[in-house]
């Protein structure tokens, strides 16, 4: 039994950032992690991925993109480099190959088991990640035995698929990617649209991340917003960061390429999908946020004197006609992709940590366990904290409190 004062479970952006903040306050850690640094950026996207958010926004606890480059987009790959690099800079102690099994607490310490050992700590810091484990909805099993099925992160290319047409499910960052990249190897692509969010990539002569950063849209707190579990639940906005000319991909966009928009999926019986009546609702209710998006971003560049670009909005759009039944057999789709969202895995914790939706219970990061907490979390804080450029700021919390706590109890 290895006996330290804390563990940080996972070695993603967010353990490494609460890492850096540990050693920089001198204090005595661990950072476990299943796999090696980087490796879900490296092993779980497609080869032509790249970052959504512009270079500029990698930003983490002693580090900053310094490249030529800034408003560009590094691919995933790169980024995973990046992350290696920050993890030697900052002497980051990682054990790989350390899947933490269980948490227990133990008078006021908490034991973690892994295949590997076992650590009596004083604080365990959860950095496993918003997007830990794929969800797939669950009438994915009625598909016809002959479709090929996987899910987005087990995409890499088109030519690793079989020939013939793709239905995606889910029309959020990944699922709108997927649809433009596939209908541009002359598939035919039918994309099943549940909520999403829309948004120009550019608008008024800068990014849209941009203008999300400087008029405040990612310090939103948890508290302020109406509905605090709807917004951990928001969908990442479609945007693409492909590299040479930023370009919006939108539904409206990818339908004029040809991509056939459905409603959400519902499930299937053999050949047959079926999918809700509800696409044009969700599309003019994306709208209506965009704009109300971009008037905020129109107040803040008055309010701020800022000389920008006159406001050209994307124009507003009918929802085309959908079939609610669609033989994917018949239609030659040979493909599901699920690029239908995540789920978090905390089989491993303390059961009274889980709520009823499988979610962490905690406030900000604290949970009902002295000593355990959590760092990555979307909405943990603010809109900013599961962001590469946001962890980082929950990072230096969750490295003072645990600080603090080991001292609290050493001294007691
Ligand atoms: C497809 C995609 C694209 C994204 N693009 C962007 C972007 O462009 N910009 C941006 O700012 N954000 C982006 N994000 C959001 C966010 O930045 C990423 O999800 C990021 O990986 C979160 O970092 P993390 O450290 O919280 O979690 P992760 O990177 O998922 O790291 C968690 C680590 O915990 C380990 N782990 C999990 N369970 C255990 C266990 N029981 N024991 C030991 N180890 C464990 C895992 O192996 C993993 O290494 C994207 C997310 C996704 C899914």
């Amino acid at each position: 039994m290895h006996t330290i004062d804390t563990v940080v479970v996972g070695a993603g952006q967010a353990g490494l950032a609460t890492s850096h903040e540990l050693t920089r306050l001198g204090h005595e850690h661990v950072v476990l992690d299943r796999l090696a640094v980087g490796d879900r950026w490296l092993h779980r996207r497609w080869d032509t991925q790249t970052l959504l958010t512009p270079n500029w926004m990698t930003r983490l606890p002693g580090h900053r993109y310094e490249g030529a480059d800034p408003d560009g987009f590094m691919t995933t790959a790169e980024f995973a480099f990046e992350l290696r690099k920050y993890a030697l800079r900052s002497g980051a102690p990682i054990v790989g190959g350390a899947a933490v099994e269980r948490v227990v607490p133990r008078d006021d310490r908490l034991e973690v088991t892994t295949p590997s050992g076992t650590w009596s700590a004083r604080n365990v810091i959860v950095a496993t990640g918003w997007c830990d484990v794929h969800a797939v909805p669950a009438a994915a099993a009625t598909l016809h035995p002959s479709i090929h099925s996987l899910v987005s992160d087990e995409y890499r290319n088109p030519s690793a698929l079989p020939e013939g047409g793709v239905l995606i499910v889910g029309a959020s960052a990944t699922g709108a990617q997927l649809a433009d990249e596939l209908r541009r190897d002359g598939r035919r692509i039918v994309l099943a649209v549940g909520g999403h969010v829309r948004l120009p990539r550019r608008y008024r002569g800068a990014d849209i991340m941009e203008w999300m950063d400087r008029a405040g849209t990612l310090d939103r707190r948890i508290e302020d917003m109406p509905d605090p579990v709807a917004a951990t639940r928001e969908p990442a906005a479609q945007l693409v960061g492909a590299s040479g000319e930023p370009r919006t991909i939108d539904l409206p966009s990818l339908a004029g390429r040809g991509v056939e928009l459905v409603g959400r999926f519902l499930g299937a019986d053999g050949r047959s999908a079926h999918f809700d009546e509800r696409l044009a609702e969700r599309m003019s209710r994306a709208d209506l946020i965009m704009h109300r998006t971009l008037d905020r971003f129109d107040g803040y560049i008055e309010r701020a004197g800022i000389h920008a670009a006159e406001p050209h909005r994307p124009p507003p759009v009918a929802a085309p006609a959908a079939p609610t039944t669609l033989d994917l057999v018949g239609a030659g789709i040979r493909t599901v992709i699920w690029a239908s969202g995540y789920r978090r895995d905390y089989s491993w914790l303390p059961p009274l940590l889980i709520d009823a939706r499988g979610e962490l219970r905690h406030h900000r990061g604290v949970t009902g366990i002295p000593g355990v907490t959590a760092v990555g979390l979307r909405f943990q804080r603010t809109r900013r904290s599961n962001f590469i450029d946001g962890v980082g700021a929950d990072a230096t919390i969750a490295a003072e409190r645990a600080h603090a706590r080991a001292a609290a109890t050493a001294a007691a």
